[in-house]
Protein backbone atom coordinates (compact mmCIF):
# COMPACT_ATOMS: atom_id res chain seq x y z
CA UNK A 1 0.00 0.00 0.00
CA UNK A 2 1.25 3.68 -0.57
CA UNK A 3 1.71 6.08 1.80
CA UNK A 4 -0.96 8.42 3.08
CA UNK A 5 -2.55 11.21 5.07
CA UNK A 6 -6.45 10.11 6.21
CA UNK A 7 -7.90 13.26 7.74
CA UNK A 8 -11.95 13.22 7.81
CA UNK A 9 -13.03 15.60 10.65
CA UNK A 10 -17.08 15.15 9.96
CA UNK A 11 -19.23 14.34 12.84
CA UNK A 12 -21.55 11.83 11.45
CA UNK A 13 -25.68 11.69 13.61
CA UNK A 14 -26.88 9.13 11.31
CA UNK A 15 -30.76 7.90 12.35
CA UNK A 16 -34.47 8.56 12.60
CA UNK A 17 -35.96 11.57 14.97
CA UNK A 18 -32.33 13.13 15.40
CA UNK A 19 -32.99 16.57 14.13
CA UNK A 20 -33.77 17.94 17.82
CA UNK A 21 -29.63 17.88 18.22
CA UNK A 22 -29.15 20.46 15.56
CA UNK A 23 -29.40 22.73 18.23
CA UNK A 24 -26.17 21.21 19.79
CA UNK A 25 -24.24 21.06 16.73
CA UNK A 26 -24.34 24.82 15.58
CA UNK A 27 -23.21 27.42 18.44
CA UNK A 28 -25.95 28.91 20.33
CA UNK A 29 -24.82 32.44 19.07
CA UNK A 30 -24.56 31.50 15.47
CA UNK A 31 -26.64 33.82 12.85
CA UNK A 32 -27.13 30.80 10.20
CA UNK A 33 -27.97 30.96 6.74
CA UNK A 34 -30.05 27.35 5.63
CA UNK A 35 -29.14 26.73 2.04
CA UNK A 36 -31.34 24.58 -0.13
CA UNK A 37 -32.71 23.30 -3.74
CA UNK A 38 -35.16 23.88 -5.68
CA UNK A 39 -38.14 22.96 -3.81
CA UNK A 40 -38.48 19.21 -1.88
CA UNK A 41 -36.24 20.67 1.45
CA UNK A 42 -39.48 23.05 1.67
CA UNK A 43 -42.22 21.42 -0.01
CA UNK A 44 -41.19 18.10 2.49
CA UNK A 45 -40.61 20.41 6.01
CA UNK A 46 -37.09 19.55 6.51
CA UNK A 47 -36.31 23.46 6.37
CA UNK A 48 -39.36 23.85 8.65
CA UNK A 49 -37.65 20.84 10.93
CA UNK A 50 -34.20 22.93 11.22
CA UNK A 51 -35.62 25.92 12.14
CA UNK A 52 -37.64 24.70 14.64
CA UNK A 53 -34.28 22.97 16.20
CA UNK A 54 -32.61 25.83 15.74
CA UNK A 55 -34.90 28.29 17.79
CA UNK A 56 -33.73 31.43 19.21
CA UNK A 57 -31.05 31.65 16.19
CA UNK A 58 -31.44 34.15 13.55
CA UNK A 59 -31.63 32.69 10.43
CA UNK A 60 -31.40 33.40 6.82
CA UNK A 61 -32.50 31.11 4.01
CA UNK A 62 -31.51 31.10 0.62
CA UNK A 63 -33.33 28.10 -1.63
CA UNK A 64 -32.77 27.65 -5.41
CA UNK A 65 -29.17 26.32 -5.37
CA UNK A 66 -30.30 23.90 -9.18
CA UNK A 67 -28.88 20.65 -9.47
CA UNK A 68 -25.43 20.53 -10.70
CA UNK A 69 -25.27 23.84 -9.03
CA UNK A 70 -24.21 27.25 -10.88
CA UNK A 71 -21.25 29.67 -10.42
CA UNK A 72 -23.61 32.47 -10.33
CA UNK A 73 -26.83 31.26 -8.35
CA UNK A 74 -23.70 30.39 -5.54
CA UNK A 75 -22.00 33.80 -5.84
CA UNK A 76 -25.39 35.21 -4.95
CA UNK A 77 -25.62 33.19 -1.88
CA UNK A 78 -21.66 34.04 -0.64
CA UNK A 79 -22.42 38.19 -1.34
CA UNK A 80 -25.61 37.66 0.97
CA UNK A 81 -23.76 35.61 3.80
CA UNK A 82 -21.04 38.27 3.51
CA UNK A 83 -23.73 41.51 3.46
CA UNK A 84 -25.55 39.43 6.36
CA UNK A 85 -22.38 38.27 8.50
CA UNK A 86 -23.42 34.79 8.60
CA UNK A 87 -21.47 32.74 11.23
CA UNK A 88 -22.62 29.24 10.16
CA UNK A 89 -24.36 27.70 6.95
CA UNK A 90 -26.28 24.56 6.83
CA UNK A 91 -27.28 22.76 3.81
CA UNK A 92 -30.67 20.58 3.08
CA UNK A 93 -30.44 18.46 0.22
CA UNK A 94 -28.75 16.53 -2.05
CA UNK A 95 -25.16 16.51 -3.66
CA UNK A 96 -25.62 19.70 -5.25
CA UNK A 97 -26.77 21.70 -2.18
CA UNK A 98 -23.91 20.40 0.01
CA UNK A 99 -21.32 20.90 -2.74
CA UNK A 100 -22.78 24.56 -3.72
CA UNK A 101 -22.99 25.25 0.14
CA UNK A 102 -18.95 24.44 0.26
CA UNK A 103 -18.29 26.87 -2.36
CA UNK A 104 -20.44 29.66 -0.68
CA UNK A 105 -18.52 28.83 2.56
CA UNK A 106 -15.13 29.39 0.72
CA UNK A 107 -16.53 32.49 -1.10
CA UNK A 108 -18.11 34.05 1.77
CA UNK A 109 -14.67 34.36 2.94
CA UNK A 110 -13.11 35.49 -0.12
CA UNK A 111 -12.21 39.53 -1.30
CA UNK A 112 -10.38 38.67 -4.00
CA UNK A 113 -13.43 39.76 -6.57
CA UNK A 114 -13.04 36.51 -8.05
CA UNK A 115 -14.56 33.61 -6.57
CA UNK A 116 -13.80 31.38 -10.00
CA UNK A 117 -10.64 30.88 -8.34
CA UNK A 118 -11.74 28.33 -6.32
CA UNK A 119 -12.46 26.39 -9.59
CA UNK A 120 -9.05 26.17 -11.00
CA UNK A 121 -7.60 23.89 -8.72
CA UNK A 122 -7.97 20.75 -9.91
CA UNK A 123 -7.36 17.82 -7.17
CA UNK A 124 -5.22 20.33 -5.65
CA UNK A 125 -6.55 22.21 -2.74
CA UNK A 126 -8.41 25.50 -2.88
CA UNK A 127 -5.48 27.64 -1.62
CA UNK A 128 -7.63 29.43 0.19
CA UNK A 129 -7.05 29.83 4.69
CA UNK A 130 -10.65 30.44 5.69
CA UNK A 131 -14.11 29.58 5.15
CA UNK A 132 -17.49 29.57 6.90
CA UNK A 133 -18.79 26.72 9.09
CA UNK A 134 -20.94 24.35 7.54
CA UNK A 135 -23.40 21.47 8.67
CA UNK A 136 -25.51 19.03 6.16
CA UNK A 137 -28.75 17.72 6.76
CA UNK A 138 -28.24 15.13 3.82
CA UNK A 139 -31.51 14.23 1.84
CA UNK A 140 -30.15 12.17 -0.91
CA UNK A 141 -27.42 9.20 -0.51
CA UNK A 142 -25.26 9.69 -3.59
CA UNK A 143 -22.46 11.78 -3.43
CA UNK A 144 -20.33 11.26 -0.31
CA UNK A 145 -20.71 14.60 -0.29
CA UNK A 146 -21.85 14.91 3.30
CA UNK A 147 -18.78 13.45 4.66
CA UNK A 148 -15.35 14.71 2.32
CA UNK A 149 -14.07 17.57 1.31
CA UNK A 150 -15.13 17.68 -2.04
CA UNK A 151 -17.68 19.63 -4.44
CA UNK A 152 -18.21 20.33 -8.13
CA UNK A 153 -19.85 23.51 -9.94
CA UNK A 154 -20.89 24.21 -13.02
CA UNK A 155 -19.14 27.33 -14.36
CA UNK A 156 -19.24 28.51 -18.37
CA UNK A 157 -21.13 25.09 -18.86
CA UNK A 158 -17.87 23.18 -17.49
CA UNK A 159 -18.52 21.46 -14.65
CA UNK A 160 -15.01 21.97 -12.27
CA UNK A 161 -13.98 19.49 -9.18
CA UNK A 162 -12.40 21.56 -6.22
CA UNK A 163 -11.57 20.66 -2.53
CA UNK A 164 -10.21 22.07 0.16
CA UNK A 165 -9.73 20.74 3.82
CA UNK A 166 -11.74 23.65 5.20
CA UNK A 167 -15.04 22.49 3.70
CA UNK A 168 -15.15 19.12 5.48
CA UNK A 169 -18.92 19.69 7.18
CA UNK A 170 -18.67 20.22 10.84
CA UNK A 171 -21.53 17.39 11.25
CA UNK A 172 -23.92 15.75 8.55
CA UNK A 173 -27.11 14.59 9.73
CA UNK A 174 -28.07 11.35 8.03
CA UNK A 175 -32.04 10.25 8.34
CA UNK A 176 -32.97 7.74 6.18
CA UNK A 177 -36.51 9.01 6.52
CA UNK A 178 -35.68 11.70 4.87
CA UNK A 179 -35.47 9.92 1.54
CA UNK A 180 -38.42 8.46 1.31
CA UNK A 181 -39.58 11.51 -1.09
CA UNK A 182 -36.86 10.77 -3.42
CA UNK A 183 -38.16 10.02 -7.18
CA UNK A 184 -37.21 6.52 -7.99
CA UNK A 185 -34.98 7.77 -10.95
CA UNK A 186 -33.15 9.91 -8.26
CA UNK A 187 -32.36 6.65 -5.60
CA UNK A 188 -31.35 5.11 -8.79
CA UNK A 189 -29.11 7.54 -9.81
CA UNK A 190 -27.66 7.43 -6.32
CA UNK A 191 -27.21 3.63 -6.35
CA UNK A 192 -25.07 4.14 -9.33
CA UNK A 193 -22.94 7.36 -8.22
CA UNK A 194 -21.57 5.56 -4.33
CA UNK A 195 -21.14 2.05 -6.62
CA UNK A 196 -18.89 4.07 -9.35
CA UNK A 197 -17.02 5.59 -6.31
CA UNK A 198 -15.76 2.98 -4.71
CA UNK A 199 -15.58 1.46 -8.14
CA UNK A 200 -13.08 4.46 -9.33
CA UNK A 201 -10.95 3.64 -6.27
CA UNK A 202 -11.03 0.15 -5.85
CA UNK A 203 -11.09 -0.82 -9.46
CA UNK A 204 -7.26 -0.38 -10.02
CA UNK A 205 -3.72 -1.46 -9.87
CA UNK A 206 -3.69 -3.67 -7.23
CA UNK A 207 -0.99 -2.61 -3.76
CA UNK A 208 -2.30 -5.06 -1.61
CA UNK A 209 -4.64 -2.50 0.80
CA UNK A 210 -6.53 -5.31 2.26
CA UNK A 211 -8.33 -2.92 4.25
CA UNK A 212 -9.58 -0.50 1.65
CA UNK A 213 -10.26 -3.47 -0.64
CA UNK A 214 -12.24 -5.62 1.75
CA UNK A 215 -14.14 -1.87 2.81
CA UNK A 216 -15.02 -1.55 -0.80
CA UNK A 217 -15.98 -4.73 -1.56
CA UNK A 218 -18.55 -4.77 1.74
CA UNK A 219 -19.87 -1.34 0.38
CA UNK A 220 -20.26 -2.97 -3.08
CA UNK A 221 -22.05 -5.84 -2.17
CA UNK A 222 -24.36 -3.72 0.32
CA UNK A 223 -25.17 -1.46 -2.54
CA UNK A 224 -25.93 -4.73 -4.92
CA UNK A 225 -28.27 -6.70 -2.06
CA UNK A 226 -30.17 -3.11 -0.87
CA UNK A 227 -30.04 -0.94 -3.91
CA UNK A 228 -32.29 -2.22 -5.38
CA UNK A 229 -34.44 -2.95 -2.44
CA UNK A 230 -34.59 0.81 -1.68
CA UNK A 231 -35.49 1.16 -5.29
CA UNK A 232 -38.74 -1.27 -5.04
CA UNK A 233 -39.80 -0.67 -1.31
CA UNK A 234 -40.37 2.71 0.35
CA UNK A 235 -41.06 0.74 3.52
CA UNK A 236 -37.92 -1.19 3.77
CA UNK A 237 -36.04 0.95 6.61
CA UNK A 238 -33.48 -1.68 7.23
CA UNK A 239 -32.71 -1.23 3.58
CA UNK A 240 -32.54 2.42 3.45
CA UNK A 241 -30.08 2.88 5.92
CA UNK A 242 -27.73 0.56 4.87
CA UNK A 243 -27.97 1.82 1.28
CA UNK A 244 -26.91 5.67 3.31
CA UNK A 245 -24.43 4.96 4.91
CA UNK A 246 -22.72 3.00 1.85
CA UNK A 247 -22.90 6.02 0.19
CA UNK A 248 -21.04 8.33 2.62
CA UNK A 249 -18.74 5.10 3.12
CA UNK A 250 -18.18 5.32 0.04
CA UNK A 251 -16.69 8.04 -0.75
CA UNK A 252 -15.17 9.61 3.04
CA UNK A 253 -11.83 8.49 1.90
CA UNK A 254 -11.16 5.44 3.44
CA UNK A 255 -11.26 3.52 0.68
CA UNK A 256 -8.95 5.28 -1.59
CA UNK A 257 -6.49 5.86 0.97
CA UNK A 258 -3.06 4.81 -0.51
CA UNK A 259 -4.49 3.15 -3.27
CA UNK A 260 -4.22 4.11 -7.00
CA UNK A 261 -7.19 5.98 -7.87
CA UNK A 262 -8.46 6.56 -11.43
CA UNK A 263 -12.25 8.63 -11.68
CA UNK A 264 -11.73 8.86 -15.67
CA UNK A 265 -15.38 7.88 -15.78
CA UNK A 266 -16.04 10.67 -13.17
CA UNK A 267 -14.38 12.94 -16.28
CA UNK A 268 -15.85 11.76 -18.75
CA UNK A 269 -19.65 11.72 -17.02
CA UNK A 270 -18.74 15.11 -16.01
CA UNK A 271 -18.92 16.27 -19.58
CA UNK A 272 -21.88 14.31 -20.44
CA UNK A 273 -23.86 16.22 -17.74
CA UNK A 274 -22.73 19.81 -18.74
CA UNK A 275 -23.34 18.88 -22.72
CA UNK A 276 -26.49 16.94 -22.29
CA UNK A 277 -27.91 17.76 -19.29
CA UNK A 278 -28.00 13.89 -18.07
CA UNK A 279 -27.99 13.36 -14.29
CA UNK A 280 -24.86 12.52 -12.78
CA UNK A 281 -25.10 9.34 -11.40
CA UNK A 282 -26.50 7.68 -14.21
CA UNK A 283 -23.57 9.35 -17.12
CA UNK A 284 -21.24 7.37 -14.86
CA UNK A 285 -23.26 4.05 -15.23
CA UNK A 286 -23.57 4.62 -19.02
CA UNK A 287 -20.19 4.89 -19.54
CA UNK A 288 -18.48 1.90 -16.81
CA UNK A 289 -19.20 -0.82 -18.06
CA UNK A 290 -16.94 -0.19 -21.55
CA UNK A 291 -14.30 1.68 -19.96
CA UNK A 292 -13.97 -1.61 -17.61
CA UNK A 293 -14.23 -3.64 -21.26
CA UNK A 294 -11.13 -1.25 -23.02
CA UNK A 295 -9.26 -1.29 -19.30
CA UNK A 296 -9.60 -4.88 -19.10
CA UNK A 297 -5.73 -5.80 -20.16
CA UNK A 298 -4.50 -3.04 -17.77
CA UNK A 299 -6.58 -3.83 -14.58
CA UNK A 300 -7.05 -7.45 -15.07
CA UNK A 301 -5.86 -8.55 -11.36
CA UNK A 302 -8.62 -6.26 -9.64
CA UNK A 303 -11.45 -7.45 -12.39
CA UNK A 304 -10.59 -11.20 -11.26
CA UNK A 305 -10.85 -9.97 -7.46
CA UNK A 306 -13.63 -7.88 -7.96
CA UNK A 307 -15.35 -10.63 -10.36
CA UNK A 308 -14.36 -13.43 -7.69
CA UNK A 309 -15.06 -11.35 -4.02
CA UNK A 310 -18.21 -9.17 -5.43
CA UNK A 311 -20.10 -10.73 -7.71
CA UNK A 312 -18.68 -14.57 -6.22
CA UNK A 313 -17.94 -15.77 -9.78
CA UNK A 314 -15.66 -18.98 -9.12
CA UNK A 315 -16.41 -20.68 -12.42
CA UNK A 316 -14.19 -20.02 -15.94
CA UNK A 317 -10.78 -18.45 -16.71
CA UNK A 318 -10.08 -15.40 -15.67
CA UNK A 319 -11.30 -13.65 -18.93
CA UNK A 320 -14.59 -15.23 -18.93
CA UNK A 321 -14.82 -14.39 -14.95
CA UNK A 322 -14.25 -10.50 -15.71
CA UNK A 323 -16.34 -10.46 -18.62
CA UNK A 324 -19.38 -11.82 -16.88
CA UNK A 325 -18.56 -9.55 -13.92
CA UNK A 326 -18.77 -7.03 -16.16
CA UNK A 327 -22.36 -7.51 -17.81
CA UNK A 328 -23.18 -8.30 -13.91
CA UNK A 329 -22.59 -4.77 -13.51
CA UNK A 330 -24.05 -3.67 -16.33
CA UNK A 331 -27.83 -5.78 -15.66
CA UNK A 332 -27.30 -4.37 -12.28
CA UNK A 333 -27.65 -0.45 -13.88
CA UNK A 334 -30.67 -1.90 -16.70
CA UNK A 335 -32.18 -3.35 -13.59
CA UNK A 336 -32.41 0.16 -11.88
CA UNK A 337 -33.77 1.04 -15.55
CA UNK A 338 -30.49 3.22 -16.47
CA UNK A 339 -30.55 2.86 -20.02
CA UNK A 340 -26.52 2.31 -20.96
CA UNK A 341 -26.22 3.18 -24.43
CA UNK A 342 -25.70 6.63 -25.43
CA UNK A 343 -28.73 6.20 -28.47
CA UNK A 344 -31.26 6.46 -25.76
CA UNK A 345 -29.90 9.89 -24.39
CA UNK A 346 -29.81 10.92 -27.72
CA UNK A 347 -26.24 11.27 -28.24
CA UNK A 348 -24.80 10.49 -32.39
CA UNK A 349 -21.70 11.04 -33.61
CA UNK A 350 -21.56 14.59 -33.27
CA UNK A 351 -22.79 14.38 -29.73
CA UNK A 352 -19.61 12.31 -29.27
CA UNK A 353 -17.17 14.54 -31.10
CA UNK A 354 -19.00 17.71 -28.51
CA UNK A 355 -17.95 15.51 -25.67
CA UNK A 356 -14.24 14.56 -26.55
CA UNK A 357 -13.47 18.36 -27.82
CA UNK A 358 -14.71 19.65 -24.44
CA UNK A 359 -12.81 17.17 -22.60
CA UNK A 360 -10.08 18.51 -24.87
CA UNK A 361 -10.38 22.08 -23.99
CA UNK A 362 -11.07 21.34 -20.15
CA UNK A 363 -7.11 19.62 -20.39
CA UNK A 364 -8.39 15.93 -19.80
CA UNK A 365 -6.34 14.39 -21.86
CA UNK A 366 -4.61 12.00 -19.57
CA UNK A 367 -7.24 10.05 -17.54
CA UNK A 368 -7.23 7.24 -15.03
CA UNK A 369 -4.91 5.81 -12.56
CA UNK A 370 -1.91 5.33 -15.10
CA UNK A 371 -2.22 8.27 -16.98
CA UNK A 372 -2.29 6.89 -20.40
CA UNK A 373 -6.01 7.00 -20.77
CA UNK A 374 -6.20 9.33 -24.12
CA UNK A 375 -9.28 11.04 -25.64
CA UNK A 376 -8.67 8.72 -28.62
CA UNK A 377 -9.48 5.84 -26.23
CA UNK A 378 -12.52 8.29 -24.74
CA UNK A 379 -13.75 8.03 -28.17
CA UNK A 380 -13.44 4.52 -28.53
CA UNK A 381 -15.06 4.20 -25.16
CA UNK A 382 -18.48 6.45 -26.60
CA UNK A 383 -18.50 5.00 -30.14
CA UNK A 384 -18.71 1.20 -27.86
CA UNK A 385 -21.18 2.71 -26.06
CA UNK A 386 -23.75 3.71 -28.64
P1 LIG B 1 -28.88 16.59 -6.57
O1 LIG B 1 -28.53 17.31 -7.82
O2 LIG B 1 -28.44 17.15 -5.28
O3 LIG B 1 -30.47 16.40 -6.49
C1 LIG B 1 -31.17 15.83 -7.56
C2 LIG B 1 -32.66 16.07 -7.39
O4 LIG B 1 -33.14 15.37 -6.25
C3 LIG B 1 -33.02 17.53 -7.20
O5 LIG B 1 -33.98 17.85 -8.16
C4 LIG B 1 -33.60 17.60 -5.78
O6 LIG B 1 -34.73 18.45 -5.73
C5 LIG B 1 -34.07 16.18 -5.54
N1 LIG B 1 -34.05 15.79 -4.13
C6 LIG B 1 -33.01 15.78 -3.27
N2 LIG B 1 -33.38 15.25 -2.09
C7 LIG B 1 -34.70 14.95 -2.19
C8 LIG B 1 -35.65 14.34 -1.32
N3 LIG B 1 -35.30 13.90 -0.10
N4 LIG B 1 -36.91 14.17 -1.79
C9 LIG B 1 -37.26 14.55 -3.04
N5 LIG B 1 -36.41 15.11 -3.92
C10 LIG B 1 -35.14 15.30 -3.49
O7 LIG B 1 -28.39 15.08 -6.73
P2 LIG B 1 -27.07 14.35 -6.19
O8 LIG B 1 -26.94 13.16 -7.03
O9 LIG B 1 -27.11 14.18 -4.72
O10 LIG B 1 -25.90 15.38 -6.51
C11 LIG B 1 -25.34 15.50 -7.78
C12 LIG B 1 -24.23 16.53 -7.77
O11 LIG B 1 -23.18 16.12 -6.87
C13 LIG B 1 -23.58 16.69 -9.13
O12 LIG B 1 -23.30 18.05 -9.39
C14 LIG B 1 -22.31 15.88 -9.00
O13 LIG B 1 -21.30 16.30 -9.90
C15 LIG B 1 -21.93 16.15 -7.56
N6 LIG B 1 -21.03 15.13 -6.94
C16 LIG B 1 -20.29 15.51 -5.87
C17 LIG B 1 -19.43 14.62 -5.25
C18 LIG B 1 -18.62 15.03 -4.05
O14 LIG B 1 -17.75 14.30 -3.61
N7 LIG B 1 -18.85 16.20 -3.49
C19 LIG B 1 -19.34 13.31 -5.70
C20 LIG B 1 -20.13 12.92 -6.79
C21 LIG B 1 -20.97 13.84 -7.39
P3 LIG B 1 -34.69 19.91 -5.09
O15 LIG B 1 -33.75 20.73 -5.86
O16 LIG B 1 -36.10 20.32 -5.21
O17 LIG B 1 -34.26 19.74 -3.65
FE1 LIG C 1 -19.98 10.99 -8.31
Amino acid sequence: MNNFDFYNPTHIVFGQDRFAELDTLIPADAKVMITYGGESAKKYGTVDKAREALKGREIVEFGGIEPNPHFETLAKAADIAKAENIDFLLAVGGGSVMDGTKFIALAAKDDSGKYQNILFNGFEPVPATEALPLGCIATLPATGSEMNMAGVITYNEQKYPFMSPLTFPKFSVLDPDLTKTLPKEQIANGVADAFIHVIEQYLTQPVNAKVQDRIGEGVLKTLIEDGPVTYADNDDLDARKNFMWSATTALCGSIGAGVPQDWSTHMIGHEMTASFGIAHGRTLAIILPNVLRERKDKKHAKLVQYAERVWDITEGTDDEKINQAINKTEAFFNDLDIFTNLTHYGIDDEGIDRIVNNMEKMGLTALSETGDLTLDIVRKILVATK
